[in-house]
């Protein structure tokens, strides 16, 4: 498969996403997507992006407490 936003090619991976749905930030452990050997874009496989959905709509995942760091008021 190649990257949608620049052509490059994807690349099978497994590991942990972040992931902002609804403006809310959710750690997605032991996923399976791919990942743009040029420039990072990654894409979820259409099924495990339905299964996440279902989880979050049934609040099927637990929280943990992590620190963020925050980098704040960079203007160009
Ligand atoms: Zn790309």
């Amino acid at each position: 498969m190649k990257c949608a936003a620049c052509g490059g090619d994807m690349i099978e991976k497994n590991g942990d996403l972040d992931l902002r749905i609804h403006e809310k930030l959710y750690i997605v452990r032991n996923i399976n997507y791919e990942e743009c050997s040029k420039c990072g874009e990654t894409v979820i496989k259409p099924g495990a992006s339905e299964r996440i959905y279902n989880k979050i709509k049934n609040h099927h995942y637990i929280k943990e407490m992590m620190e963020i760091p925050v980098i704040q008021g960079v203007m160009a």
